[in-house]
């Protein structure tokens, strides 16, 4: 039984003071020990932050990344020890803001996922298609060849990890995936995985994120592959994120 979760991506926003006043306002709405589990990934910076004020609170925190390298000569990367000496439980990796922006390939994302999982972090593995990569009909393989970068080193590569399918069209955009289109990127996924090790892609969460609201959030947590969602946008509004974290709850 997967239990679901709703994790923000604060991506590059925040100041001590919104992050503050933020923090106390979801504090007051999400209790100690809720059925679906809550995070939020900040900016590197705002870890201590996120310490100081959400330690033994019912939410949890986390990165946007990590390096894939343990110590040395990589000026302005934060390695996944480091992030965890802060208290942070996950860590997204993957996400198409790096991949598009910053380069990151399926190689060095299968490395930053292996390298928080060795600091004991929780990854955040996403995949995604393109707008036309999907309109090419070229989503299934797109996905499959994400997913097969970290299968290629074994299905247990996976184990106390999760995924997050966002398709690209889908993140800022305001447009969602259908719920039924998120499931079946959901469903494609973990029969992929299950091919190597059906325990693993039964247990895998698999989160779904891309312009997720209070409005839309219901309908897309109902879907039997989707364990929840990362949520960018709304996650910087208290009272849209708990209601996003509430729509996950049981019915
Ligand atoms: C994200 O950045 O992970 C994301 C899903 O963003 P948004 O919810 O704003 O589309």
């Amino acid at each position: 039984m997967r239990t679901k979760s709703v994790v923000g991506n604060w991506k590059l926003n925040g100041s001590l003071a919104a992050n503050e006043a933020l923090l106390k306002a979801l504090l007051r709405e999400i209790p100690r020990q809720g059925t679906v589990a809550c995070a939020v990934c900040v900016p590197a910076p705002y870890l201590a932050q996120a310490r100081e004020l959400l330690q033994g609170s019912g939410i949890g925190w986390g990165a946007q990344d990590v390096s894939r390298f343990e110590k040395g000569a990589y000026t302005g990367d934060v390695s996944g020890a480091m992030v965890a000496e802060f208290g942070a439980r996950y860590a997204i990796v993957g996400h198409s803001e790096r991949r598009v922006i910053f380069g990151d390939t399926d190689e060095m994302v299968v490395a930053k996922y292996t390298a928080a999982r060795r600091a004991k972090l929780t990854p955040i593995f996403c995949v995604g298609e393109t707008l036309e990569e999907r309109e090419a009909g070229r989503t299934e393989a797109v996905l499959a060849r994400q997913i097969d970068a970290v299968l290629a080193s074994g299905a247990a590569q996976l184990q106390g990890g999760m995924l997050a399918y966002e398709p690209v069209w889908a993140i800022g955009t305001g447009k969602t995936a259908t719920s039924a289109q998120a499931e079946q990127a959901h469903a494609f996924l973990r029969a992929r995985i299950a091919v190597k090790d059906k325990a693993v892609a039964a247990a895998l969460p698999i989160l779904y994120g891309g312009s997720v609201k209070a409005a839309n959030a219901r309908e897309l947590f109902a879907m039997p592959n989707v364990d929840g969602g990362l949520v960018g946008g709304a996650s910087l509004v208290a009272e849209e994120f708990v209601a996003i974290w509430r729509a996950a709850g049981p019915q």
